[in-house]
């Protein structure tokens, strides 16, 4: 009588020790994801010259932040270190190949954020630095405060010794020819929606656990002097808490400000309990989408999982991860339509 039960209580304890099931999968070792921008455009938009190239810079930027976390680097080094990169790829509206504001000059936003720290940075505005998102990373390394615009980001960015770059070198004729259309349609109408592609972001959760985001744009073709879009803007662009998630958005700035996308998906998963792929769609459909918004979010979890969730027929992007035992698993897209 005594073995049985003996056996019963030792099988109580060993499924009440079982990990709830969330955590049974293997945890990842790292994750990283990141984007190039969400639009209405889809494979007949690109030629297959242009499909390559999106491809090529999509994979070296991933390769490159894959490697460093593969040694031990910080996700916030590695966020940096990948949108730096992106930054001087002309392909993307971030830094070199950024759009043009309707007054013919560059207005560059950026932002990040350390989910271990819960510390952030950010500048709008800025002029004439090659980097903006390492002057976001020195506002929130080496500031009192978290978020500069225009004159003074400039002023902060020349005091912390961050390299300047000529008007020339962010100008490319892509990005021209997208303003000279636009100034011919629009006058000062909003930007059409097949223009609106290029930000850039990074997220990561490195093999300490720690999350990370970037975001660095643009913004959006011929905006007006002084425009905030959501990518400088922590809570709305970029997000991380090691608690939840880390989160960078793509898409028409305005709602992802008016519903607050990258801090609604950290207050479902943290108040209402939902998982990163849940709380990602509700907000991208439910309430961004839900209002005439378009994009997306590229995120990571504590445990490492990824969502790329988008409502536009196009988000390049690109995810690697690498579970403990198991090789890295990578992907690289650009259209959709949406497939969780
Ligand atoms: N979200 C950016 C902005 O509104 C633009 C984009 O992601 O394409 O400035």
């Amino acid at each position: 009588m005594k073995s049985i039960l003996a056996c019963l209580t030792l099988a109580c304890c060993l499924v009440a020790c079982q990990p709830p099931a969330s955590d049974a999968t293997p945890r990842a070792t790292w994750s990283l994801a990141i984007h190039g921008g969400a639009g209405h455009f889809g494979e007949e938009d690109l030629t297959p010259v242009q499909q390559q190239a999106y491809n090529a810079s999509l994979d070296a930027a991933l390769s490159w932040g894959q490697t460093q976390l593969d040694r031990g680097v910080s996700a916030v080094d590695v966020v940096e270190g990948v949108v730096r990169l992106m930054e001087d790829d002309s392909l993307f509206n971030a830094g070199r190949g950024a759009v043009f504001t309707s007054g013919g000059s560059h207005e560059l936003d950026a932002s990040i954020a350390d989910g271990a720290s819960r510390n952030c940075g950010a500048v709008t505005g800025l002029q004439g630095y090659r980097h903006p998102i390492s002057v976001a990373r020195a506002v929130m390394d080496s500031s009192e405060h978290v978020f500069f615009s225009g004159h003074g980001a400039g002023v902060f960015a020349s005091r912390q010794g961050a390299e300047p770059a000529a008007s020339s070198w962010f100008g490319t004729d892509k990005a021209y020819q997208r303003y000279r259309r636009a100034a011919e349609r629009a006058g000062d109408e909003p930007v059409p929606l097949d223009e609106k592609r290029g930000t850039v972001g990074c997220v990561a959760r490195d093999m300490q656990g720690n999350l990370a985001a970037a975001t660095s744009t643009g913004g959006m073709t011929y905006k007006r002097h002084g425009r905030i879009g959501d990518s400088p803007i922590v809570g709305a662009g970029t997000w991380a808490d090691n608690r939840t998630c880390a989160i960078s958005a793509t898409g028409w700035g305005e709602y992802f400000i008016r519903t607050g996308v990258a801090q609604d998906i950290h207050g479902r998963m943290l108040h209402g309990g939902q998982s990163l792929q849940e709380a990602c769609e509700s907000t991208i459909f439910d309430e961004m989408g839900a209002l005439g918004g378009d994009g997306g979010v590229v995120a990571v979890d504590a445990h490492g999982r990824v969502a790329l969730v988008f409502n536009s027929t196009g988000m390049f992007r690109a995810t690697a991860t690498k579970r403990e035992g198991n090789d890295v698993l990578r992907d690289v897209a650009m259209f959709g339509p949406y497939a969780p």
